[in-house]
């Protein structure tokens, strides 16, 4: 059930609104723009339905901060106001509220409005998820790394956590495409992607889809031996799922990955870091292919041959 905070300061109005909506919606109400501010940061809110007149900090105080953050911006709001706040309405269509309901409640409108206006924000918040995911194998897309992965990277310089990057890439595929055909092809990617992604399971694992039989990793907190071993593991898992390959390749589909652990600093660089993991991987595939070769903090460097 979608949950809709209410915030206005009389407890008669709140509860006649909530005894409207109740049947279709999970409703909490607060009675202070304060109060209010701290509920909706909480999260978890398909639309806020706000009184315009309180004491204290008033609704178009509140909405100018709910707008101002990046965790609030996007649930809709509309406003409560009663025929002599009717002047007020422009101005909070302004700040961006989506609509306004007017006092006295007409039942039948506000349910309408709500309805509405809850259902446009599911369609916005799914659209908004499908945008961050790969189509074929439902793993994160190019796009939600590149969005989420320097958020890591500076998550690490203020902890002073190590910090690993992988980039790892399907072997030999064009002769897998190429003697199997295309769609077995996807298949593969969609199977090397599920196995992949089932090793990151921590909330701070980054895990995508590069493009075409690429991937990303990223993953904090691991030691450069460790996080090598690591990918070794999902190295593994993929040469476990015995995806027949072309006799002439190999038995199985494997993976080579090249990936590097850093201790980053603020003048660090990011992308010096990842055009690092994409020269260990360049020499996995040089030296063999099927293998992780890792480069550590201290100049290190491990590889399987
Ligand atoms: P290497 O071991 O050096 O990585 O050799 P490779 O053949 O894997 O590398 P190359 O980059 O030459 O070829 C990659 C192939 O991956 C070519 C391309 O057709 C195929 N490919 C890329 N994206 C997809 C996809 O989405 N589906 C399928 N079926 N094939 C793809
Ligand atoms: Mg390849
Ligand atoms: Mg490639």
């Amino acid at each position: 059930m979608d949950k809709i905070l209410v915030i206005d300061d009389s407890p008669v109005q709140t509860t006649f609104l909530c005894s409207i909506l109740k049947d279709d919606y999970e409703l909490t109400a607060r009675h202070t723009a304060q109060e209010g501010l701290q509920a909706a940061r909480e999260g978890g809110w398909s639309l806020i339905l706000l009184d315009v007149v309180m004491p204290g900090m008033d609704g178009f105080q509140l909405i100018q901060t709910l707008k101002a953050d990046e965790a609030t911006r996007y649930v809709p709001v509309i406003l409560i106001t009663s025929l002599a706040d009717v002047q007020y309405e422009e101005r909070g269509l302004v700040l961006g509220a989506v609509d306004y309901v007017t006092k006295p409640f007409n039942p039948a409108i506000i349910k309408a409005r709500v309805n509405t206006h809850v259902q446009l924000y599911r369609y916005r918040t799914q659209f908004m998820e499908q945008a961050m995911v790969d189509g074929l194998t439902g793993v994160a897309n190019r796009r939600s790394y590149e969005e989420r992965s320097i958020a890591r990277w500076r998550e690490a310089v203020r902890f002073g956590l190590p910090f690993s990057v992988c980039m790892f890439d399907i072997d030999k595929f064009k002769v897998f495409n190429d003697t199997f055909g295309h769609p077995a092809g996807d298949r593969a990617i969609t199977a090397v992607a599920k196995a992949a992604s089932a090793h990151f399971k921590r909330s701070t694992d980054l895990f995508a889809r590069y493009g075409g039989e690429e991937f990303v990793a990223v993953f904090m907190g691991s030691v450069g031996e460790t996080a090598y071993e690591f990918m070794k593991s999902v190295r593994q898992s993929v040469e476990d799922l015995h995806i027949p390959h072309n006799p002439e390749v190999g038995p199985w589909l494997t993976i080579s990955a090249g990936g590097v652990t850093v201790l980053p600093k603020q003048e660090d660089n990011y992308d010096t870091c990842l055009k690092m993991a994409d020269t260990m991987l360049y020499d996995a595939k040089r030296f063999g292919r099927n293998m992780v070769v890792w480069y550590g903090a201290s100049g290190e460097q491990w590889r399987e041959k």
